[in-house]
């Protein structure tokens, strides 16, 4: 089958660290272009300014990868399907869960897949981690997602805008990966968020969290902080009844069992999220992880809010 022809809206750090490599080696896919507002250039592929302007000079265009800032994606979204386009969505998908919900309604209308991929989940650890847990109670879940965000979001002041989600823009990668694996579904029970005094996002957060599937008393945890300097630390470990320790580490790329190494991600998860990709957009289905974002919506409106440090770059 011909490869599917796609564009990259946005070519930033993770659209040339990922989207960009991944897409030159996958044969399932051709890229045919880029849009950016700075004009970054690709080579082997035309820039377009706009995405108006993409779709015009090429029309059998198949779909669209956006790897813009959150707070931008609803509307680029929408207008890629109104072109015709199917949709990747970075994660998270859109600031809101209303715009989440319209993009599903509004692709499947059209006929379009729109795939929201969660990219952590994508780890292969991950499957077999939800494998071990199902049926399972859960005794304890300690998350901790602490990184440098000179490192990873280096000078990025969109982080700290108000519509984008400061720490939870990386934090998410845990709760997609916790909502994925966890044997019932987890809530938020409180949440404390901490505000720099200049910004419009938190830096950092606690969540406690709650679930069915837990043992009474249970600690649900996570922790997540960007003023971490010298390396990082993604990891989720969760105690079981009568069970051994799962820790997932490195963002979900190794799993641990009773502290042995028991699987590990050979490849990047991207190169899975573009096979998942070309396999809905074959069988025309769309896939929209919400529970995350949801996770994420009620830390927002249950958080207890603290002022700190002003941060600076
Ligand atoms: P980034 O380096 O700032 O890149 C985003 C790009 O989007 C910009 O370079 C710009 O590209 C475009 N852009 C910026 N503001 C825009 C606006 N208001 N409207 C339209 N386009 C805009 O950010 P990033 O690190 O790549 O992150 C982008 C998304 O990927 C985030 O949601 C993040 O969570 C996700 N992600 C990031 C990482 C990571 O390691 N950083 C990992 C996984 C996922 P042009 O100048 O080309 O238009």
């Amino acid at each position: 089958m011909a490869p599917y022809s796609i564009a990259i809206i946005g070519v930033g750090k993770i659209a040339r660290d990922e989207h960009l490599p991944v897409i030159a080696h996958d044969p399932n896919f051709r890229l045919v272009g880029v849009v950016s507002r700075s004009g970054a250039q690709v080579e082997g592929a035309p820039t377009f300014a706009t995405p108006a302007e993409l779709y015009a000079a090429a029309p059998g265009l198949d779909a669209v990868a956006i790897c813009t800032p959150p707070n931008v994606r609803h509307r680029l979204a929408r207008e890629a399907i109104d072109a015709g386009k199917h949709v990747l969505l970075e994660k998270p998908a859109a600031p809101t869960l209303a715009e989440i919900r319209d993009l599903t309604a509004h692709a499947a209308e059209r006929g379009r897949v729109v795939f929201a991929a969660s990219h952590s989940q994508y780890h292969r650890p991950v499957e077999p981690a939800r494998l071990r847990l199902l049926g399972r109670r859960l005794a304890r879940v300690a998350i901790e997602w602490t990184e440098d965000v000179r490192v990873w979001h280096p000078g990025q002041e969109w982080i700290w805008e108000d519509g984008n989600f400061g720490v939870f823009d990386s934090g998410i990668n845990a709760l997609s990966i916790l909502a994925k694996i966890a044997p019932g579904p987890v809530y938020v029970k409180s949440a404390e968020l901490h505000y720099p005094a200049n910004r419009d996002t938190p830096i950092a957060a606690s969540l406690v969290l709650v679930s069915p599937a837990a043992e009474p008393g249970a600690q649900l945890t996570a922790a997540f902080d960007w003023r971490r300097s010298g390396g990082q630390t993604w990891r989720v470990d969760i105690d079981v009844v009568d069970g051994p320790r799962l820790s997932l580490v490195d963002g979900g790329a190794k799993l641990l069992v009773d502290g042995r190494l028991e699987a590990t991600d050979p490849t990047t998860e991207y190169a899975d999220v573009y096979a998942r990709f070309a396999e809905l957009l074959a069988r025309g289905e769309s896939v929209v992880d919400s529970a995350s974002s949801q996770l994420v919506a009620d830390a927002f409106r249950l958080g207890e809010r603290k002022i700190v440090e002003p941060f600076l770059w």
